[in-house]
């Protein structure tokens, strides 16, 4: 049976993520509500604006739905500004997180340089071929604790890590024609029972149920355009960094 995969839709690059997950088989949906967060077994956080999307979680009454479903071992990616919600915190900002994953995580971080650039990255999980790695704007991870893998980096700061079953990309692989960062998080699903996927319960266990990571066939190839619908970065304090 075809992973159950949802995509939240409260702002970003959903279609694409969907798009990718629905040509590698998967039964992908957007989630925005409740119920529908309840539906899938493994969920996408795409790329946007963290302050905005972590109010709209508050707001449509997801944050805590969330935060249960993934401490019981749904797996969870964040893609560039999925993974500041997802981070403990967020370097030089007062922001509210969801914290899933161990890492602090500065936005915004590599500056002009590569503030949008498109970046052949060395991930040795998903085999020799470099992956394109498109940075709109991205955060890298500042800090990350004993439990969390960097599988790869760049400039010598780590912009894919995982735990267990949360893994966070600083870049947005769904604007590439390269699958097999998909192909690895479907990956990641197949520990996770259908059963699991009507309601989380009660249960708090800890983040770090083992995924199977299933290292899938390279496709490396052309490059999408990437795009910046993001909308720009403010901080809410007064943190170290510029704006962008
Ligand atoms: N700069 C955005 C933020 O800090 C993230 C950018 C992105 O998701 N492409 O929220």
């Amino acid at each position: 049976m075809a992973p159950r995969v949802g995509v939240l839709a409260l702002q970003g690059d959903v279609v694409e993520h969907v798009r990718v997950l629905r040509s590698l088989g998967a039964d992908a949906s957007a989630v925005k509500t409740r119920a529908e967060l309840d539906a899938v077994r493994g969920l996408i956080v795409p790329g946007g604006e963290s302050t905005t999307v972590i109010r709209l979680l508050d707001r449509f009454g997801l944050s805590e739905p969330l935060r249960t479903r993934v401490e019981c071992g749904m797996p969870f990616w964040g893609t560039c500004m999925g993974m500041i919600v997802a981070a403990h915190d967020v370097a030089g900002l007062e922001q509210k997180t969801l914290d899933l994953l161990d890492v602090t995580v500065r936005r915004n971080a590599f500056g002009r340089q590569i503030a949008s650039a498109e970046v052949p990255l060395a991930i040795p999980v998903l085999g020799t071929d470099p992956f394109p790695g498109v940075f709109i704007r991205a955060p890298w991870v500042e800090r990350s604790g004993p439990g969390v893998e960097v599988l790869a980096t760049l400039a010598g700061h780590p912009v894919f890590v995982r735990q267990g079953n949360v893994m966070g990309t600083s870049f947005h692989p769904e604007l590439t024609n390269d699958v097999r960062l998909h192909a690895y998080f479907l990956g990641m699903l197949l520990p996770y029972g259908e059963g699991e996927a009507s309601g989380a319960g009660d249960a708090t266990g800890p983040v770090g149920a083992p995924g199977v990571a299933s290292g899938a066939g390279g496709m490396a190839g052309d490059i999408g355009s990437p795009d910046s619908r993001d909308s720009g970065v403010i901080p809410r304090s007064s943190g170290s960094r510029p704006r962008s």
